[in-house]
């Protein structure tokens, strides 16, 4: 039997954010993780998936540019050797987190979780023992996992998680993508930059239907079109069945089948809460019919001194949340006065271009009862952009058309994710269109359309024409001049 003050279960970036604020903060805590330290973000979500778009995004610029003068001939991918340097970072990552729980003195067991009454957990531990945690307060950060649909059962082979789509060391010649989330498209879109045949299959009328601006969503969707990837809407995925080397996905789109050849089939149909393995009903958390587990703003949940955090205690299920909500958790058992009361959570989706948003969208803040401006910036007019030669896209801030308070912002465009986080400043601080527009931004850089449109909101951007209408639409390329 082991006694702590905080014992966290799960080690990913909910749970090791939150051991470590603990520890900074005095308490003595354990942490238990069933398969790695980093929890899905370090090891098959976040950091892995963007180190193979990077590798593409690569690829594809030296085959793309011939119009700046380079001819780059004989560009080869070696993908075990891709994996291996993948891997390479997710160690150096994972590493890192082991090493600073350890130095915050955090002890780490490797093991599973399950409640054998409010006040102890039982470890079955990976060496097959079991240990009884005792602890003053838990923390429960399990994350989340690959949704199963009927008729594709995951079996590593033909029908893929994203964990196992980031981690073939062979490049499929086709590949269908059942699911149009961000996810499906950000893996599909790296495998068709190396030459694989895609096919996304989407439920929906829509891609990133509910989680995206659709102005935004209609340049991806369109680059993706001019690039070949097949996406099929209103399509839903019925079963499949092997043939030789081949598989045969059955499709019905309105009533009507067809059938989509493919070597691997990858399912990204959503993520389901880690909450059915913890024993929770027993010790009378409560979770809600999706399987989240109730927390209020200071992520407590119905018994006072157990706290729920990141994708377990629900949307948006992103890692800077769960980071976010680790540290509150931890100042709240602490001792501080701390809430969850951020004004909004930046989300990206880094497809080609990325996708990056803060805030309301118009949509959401007209239905809230705003009188709102609409500004806007295309990339286009942007002389880094161009210098960089990718200039599809653009910055969309939406305001309060009363005071100019920025309410908004949405962004489709090359290093979008690097753009955000001034945006979410502004929405944090509470800044106006003014104040973004009135802060000197560096020339020549892709910031700079962040001070335009926030000009443009309030009707006379410097490097596009203004158009009489308040609301506008997107700026023709035509429209506008760069400098
Ligand atoms: C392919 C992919 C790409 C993604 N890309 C991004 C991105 O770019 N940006 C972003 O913000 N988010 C991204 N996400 C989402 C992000 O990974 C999650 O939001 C984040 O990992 C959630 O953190 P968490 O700490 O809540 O849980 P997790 O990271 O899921 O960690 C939970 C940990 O709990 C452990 N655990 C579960 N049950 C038990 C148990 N009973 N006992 C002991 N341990 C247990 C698990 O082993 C795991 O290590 C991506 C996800 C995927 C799958």
């Amino acid at each position: 039997m082991k006694q702590t003050d905080v014992c966290v279960i799960g080690a990913g970036p909910g749970g090791y954010v939150a051991a470590i604020k603990l520890a900074q903060l005095g308490k003595k805590v354990i942490v238990v993780d069933r398969e790695y330290v980093g929890g899905v973000c370090l090891n098959c979500g976040c950091i892995p998936s963007k180190a193979l778009i990077s590798a593409a995004g690569f690829y594809d610029k030296m085959q793309h540019s011939e119009e700046m003068g380079l001819s780059i001939k004989g560009a080869t991918v070696d993908f075990k050797k891709m994996q291996t340097w993948k891997e390479s970072v997710v160690s150096k990552l994972t590493g890192g987190v082991a090493q600073l729980l350890k130095g915050n003195g955090c002890e780490y067991l490797a093991g599973s979780a399950k409640f054998k009454s409010p006040q102890e957990l039982e470890i079955k531990m990976m060496d097959g023992k079991t240990e009884t945690i005792k602890a003053t307060n838990f923390v429960i950060a399990t994350g989340s996992r690959p949704i199963e649909i009927p008729g594709f059962a995951f079996d590593k082979q033909n029908v893929l998680s994203s964990t196992e789509a980031l981690e073939l060391d062979k490049l499929p010649k086709r590949l269908a993508v059942i699911g149009g989330g961000y996810i499906g498209l950000e893996i599909g879109s790296f495998y068709q930059k190396f030459g694989v045949d895609v096919t996304v299959i989407e439920a929906t009328a829509g891609l990133l239907l509910g989680v995206a601006d659709q102005d935004c969503v209609q340049v991806v969707a369109r680059k993706l079109k001019k690039r070949g990837v097949k996406v099929l809407l209103n399509a839903k995925a019925v079963s499949y069945k092997k043939t030789g080397d081949s598989l045969v996905v059955k499709i019905s789109i309105n009533g009507a089948e067809q059938e989509i050849p493919a070597d691997k089939i990858l399912v990204t149909v959503g993520r389901r809460p880690n909450s059915d393995q913890l024993g929770l009903s027993e010790v009378g958390v409560k979770i809600d019919k999706r399987g989240f587990i109730e927390a209020d703003k200071q992520l407590r949940t119905n018994i006072p001194h157990i706290f729920a955090i990141g994708d377990i205690a629900g949307q948006p299920m992103l890692a800077h949340k769960a980071s976010k909500e680790g540290i509150i958790c931890a100042e709240v058992i602490s001792g501080k006065n701390s809430v969850m009361d951020v004004k909004a959570i930046p989300a990206v989706i880094f497809t080609d271009p990325e996708i990056a948003s803060v805030g309301l969208t118009a949509d959401e803040a007209k239905a809230k009862g705003f009188d709102i401006s609409i500004g806007q910036f295309p990339y286009g007019a942007n002389g880094r952009a161009l210098t960089m030669m990718d200039s599809d896209g653009f910055i969309k801030i939406i305001t309060d058309k009363k005071n100019n308070l920025v309410l908004g912002v949405h962004i489709v465009g090359y290093e979008a994710s690097n753009l955000i986080s001034e945006a979410a400043l502004a929405l944090e601080m509470g800044a106006t269109a003014e104040d973004i527009a009135s802060t000197i931004h560096p020339h020549p850089t892709l910031p700079e359309m962040m001070m335009e449109a926030a000009e443009s909101a309030m009707g006379h951007a410097i490097h596009i024409m203004a158009k009489p209408e308040r609301e506008r639409r997107t700026p023709s390329a035509a429209s506008t001049s760069s400098h």
